[in-house]
């Protein structure tokens, strides 16, 4: 009986040392800081070629040429930064905002410094508390500059038995070169699950955790009702999912990888928000988490001098979220939304608090109201279909277009409608003519745009490609 105890306990164990041996690592590109020495390096700038730049530093040609690795002097272009041999360089402090992606390791890797002194220079105390995307932060570059230097390569997840060896070999470079750009000792032993940077000359390599190539996240700054794009890819093959705070991701191909759309309701509290992402193929992608700072709007109060009809606009609310989360898989639109009227002039902006004749705070104003007249055409501000056209008693008559993955535009208080569900739109195509019916001061078009269903500033379409 007892040895049958001690068989289990054994078989309990042994999973837990296998999981040890398979714990990634975080990975340090940097880890010895002192012994790296600043390089000196120069900005090429307007005008100047490699003889004169060798002339400025007292060094030859062809000093130049080979310690930045260029096959001749013809290709300089301005913005190019060389190393100069000889002398070093100074640290300088710069300021840095953290995008999409950019973990503890990779700002230091691309500053040639080390996590812990980034997190010295900040006051930060613990790297399981590393800064968020979005924050700013103080880094001393360590590169000869305030720039950064590029890091280009794949990631490589070790698998159980492989070497750095079989792995060079796997990839056509040396053992030495693969050792040196994960700064590891030569002929180190690895560990299955570690991750590895294979060196190349694109892309842009990250400092990720599991398979992730990339993670970037755009615009900055995010603030509530502003929307998010969010660009991943992984080595592996298969399908991201996760989550932006508690809002499930939807993603869809672009380019090489995927990218999700979220909206940020004008009501969210600004602070940090988790962003989860996961996936899977034939395999499950190891999960990536970072902190996402959401930083205050400017929102007014609006006071509307109607009586509002609660019960009515959970009615008509309810009945339009089931038409914006309607799932269709092609994006119709490509580049900017253009304005849905010209002239533009928009007479109360997204996000407002809205008070109606004094009552108390519920709702904030969903859209952006622009001037108009009964008659006034009403542009389509993009390509889409026409999944909605009927008079409402709040909204007035209505019209609303889906633009695809999620996003969906919408037109209140029309007097006139030119098109019927079903029909497909294109950009600038008049679909409408302004007016005020429904429940309006006077005459005016008031412009959705929702993405899975959250109502978002739909100014920032007209200024900011997405996804
Ligand atoms: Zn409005």
């Amino acid at each position: 009986m007892k040895r049958i105890g001690l068989f289990l306990l054994l078989i309990l164990l042994l999973p837990l040392s296998v999981l040890a041996q398979t714990a990634d690592p975080t990975p340090t590109p940097n880890p010895d800081e002192t012994s790296d020495p600043i390089p000196r390096v120069h900005t090429v700038a307007e005008g100047e070629n490699l003889t004169y730049i060798a002339s400025l530093y007292e060094v030859t040609v062809d000093e130049l040429l080979a310690l930045n690795g260029l096959p001749n002097a013809d290709n300089l272009f301005v913005g190019q930064t060389l190393t100069i041999p000889g002398g070093e360089g100074e640290a300088v402090a710069t300021v840095y905002r953290l995008g999409g992606g950019d973990t503890l390791a990779q700002i230091a890797a691309v500053f040639n410094t080390t996590p812990n002194a980034i997190l010295q220079t900040n006051r930060m105390i613990s790297p399981s508390q590393p800064p968020a995307i979005g924050q700013t932060i103080t880094v001393v570059s360590r590169t000869g500059s305030a720039l950064p230097q590029s890091v280009t390569g794949t990631p490589h997840v070790v698998a159980p038995g492989e070497t750095l060896v079989t792995i060079a070999a796997q990839h056509n470079i040396s053992p030495a070169a693969l050792a040196v750009a994960n700064d590891l000792p030569y002929l180190a032993h690895l560990l299955a699950g570690q991750r590895l940077r294979i060196p190349s000359d694109a892309p842009p390599y990250q400092y990720l955790s599991g398979a992730w190539q990339q993670v970037a996240i755009r615009p900055f700054p995010i603030i509530p009702g502003n929307t998010v794009s969010i660009y991943v890819e992984n080595v592996l093959e298969g399908r991201p999912s996760g989550q932006f705070g508690n809002q499930p991701l939807q993603f869809f191909p672009q380019e090489n990888g995927f990218v999700a759309l979220v909206g940020i309701d004008a009501f969210a509290e600004p602070g940090f928000f988790e962003l989860r992402l996961e996936g899977s193929g034939s395999r499950p992608w190891r999960p990536f988490t970072q902190q996402v700072l959401v930083n205050p709007g400017s929102y007014a109060l609006q006071q509307i001098p109607l009586d509002d009809n609660p019960e009515l606009r959970q009615q008509e609310d309810e009945m339009l979220a089931t038409i914006y989360l309607t799932r269709s898989e092609t994006r119709q639109w490509e580049g900017l939304f253009t304005a849905p009227v010209t002239p533009t002039i928009v007479t109360a902006p997204y996000g407002d608090a809205r008070s109606y004749n004094g009552a108390p705070i519920t709702i904030y104003h969903s859209g952006v109201d622009f001037a108009g007249t009964i008659g006034t055409p009403i542009l389509a501000p993009a390509s889409g279909t026409v999944v909605f056209v009927d008079l409402l008693e709040l909204r007035g008559n209505t019209v609303i277009l889906d633009h695809g993955q999620g996003v969906f535009s919408a037109y209140f208080h029309l007097s006139e409608t030119f098109v019927a569900a079903g029909d497909v739109v294109v950009a600038g195509q008049t679909i409408a003519a302004g007016g005020s019916t429904g429940l309006s001061t006077g005459p005016h078009l008031h412009w959705d745009l929702r993405v899975h269903g959250v109502p978002v500033n739909g100014l920032q379409w007209l200024e900011t490609p997405f996804p």
